[in-house]
């Protein structure tokens, strides 16, 4: 799919936080220490980087935004979308593709993962992943219950595409010194919307605006009187959209995560009693 993982950096959503960041071959030991995914539908956009579609703010669940990337899009509400299918766009706006985003605890160590000192110290970062990643996770948190309780090794295969082998670990070093990390990510959670993490929202006036002035940047010399806007109306019913499958490969993520996480969600989300929650799970 016309997906440029390679322009992913903390300046793509304009905002900027710790995100998970390996060299080739590099090994972390982390923590999945939220019980929470943010999870949203996003197109790459050719320098303005990734951008909520805005079909994702009119579903409620977890199914339905999962269906918008099945759908390839939805035309009908998305001017992204629209682009995405058009060829005259097909490298400047991606396809709508699912993303997820959760806060990880990362130990210090050496770049072969062993801790560095007797006492525990880590910091917290934003791990992004795509949804061969994100059902690696689920499987494991089936088989082996709360990812909270287990560290993960992340060895870095690919750093180009930030592509881990991922190892479950028995224990969590975390745990030992819980009241310390709850604090913590009390703290430092509270700093970083996972949802600003996964991508900008842009609203369609906005985007139209933006694309017309790179139109202008890339051709100054193009009349006024020419410059309809290259940006096509939503209203136009899209054409040549691939019809859904009747399986549904992502009917059992449902079960196991929670619902989409909405704004209002993500307020509840971003709230203290998050990581409350988490101290809760620990057994
Ligand atoms: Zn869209």
């Amino acid at each position: 799919m016309r997906y440029n993982f390679k322009d992913e950096s903390v300046q793509d959503t304009g905002v900027r936080f710790p995100k998970v960041d390996l060299k080739k071959d590099e090994i972390a030991r982390v923590c999945v220490v939220s019980p929470y995914f943010e999870v949203t539908v996003r197109h790459w956009v050719n320098r303005m980087g990734y951008i909520h579609c805005h079909a994702a703010g009119q579903v409620d669940s977890f199914l339905e935004l999962a269906k918008i990337e099945k759908d390839a899009g939805r035309p009908d509400q998305c001017i992204m979308c629209q682009m995405a299918i058009n060829s005259d766009f097909k490298d400047i706006v991606g396809y709508p593709m699912r993303h997820f985003a959760t806060y990880i605890l990362r130990y210090h160590t050496d770049v072969r993962g062993n801790l560095l000192h007797d006492q525990l110290s880590y910091h917290l970062e934003i791990w992004l992943m795509g949804n061969k990643k994100y059902r690696e996770l689920i499987s494991m948190q089936k088989e082996w219950g709360s990812l909270q309780t287990h560290d993960l090794e992340l060895t870095c295969i690919e750093a180009k595409y930030q592509n881990f082998d991922i190892s479950l670990k028995k224990e969590a070093h975390w745990v030992k010194q819980k009241a310390q990390v709850v604090e913590y990510l009390k703290v430092e959670c509270e700093k970083y919307a996972l949802s600003e993490c996964l991508g900008e929202i842009v609203d369609k006036e906005t985007l139209s605006r933006r694309f017309e002035s790179a139109r202008r940047r890339a051709f100054p010399d193009e009349e006024a009187n020419l410059s309809t806007s290259i940006v096509p109306e939503v209203e136009e019913k899209a054409t040549g959209q691939p019809e859904a499958s009747e399986s549904d490969p992502f009917a059992s993520i449902g079960e196991v995560v929670p619902p989409v996480v909405t704004e209002e969600e993500k307020k509840k989300a971003d709230e203290p009693e998050k990581t409350g929650t988490l101290e809760d799970l620990i057994p």
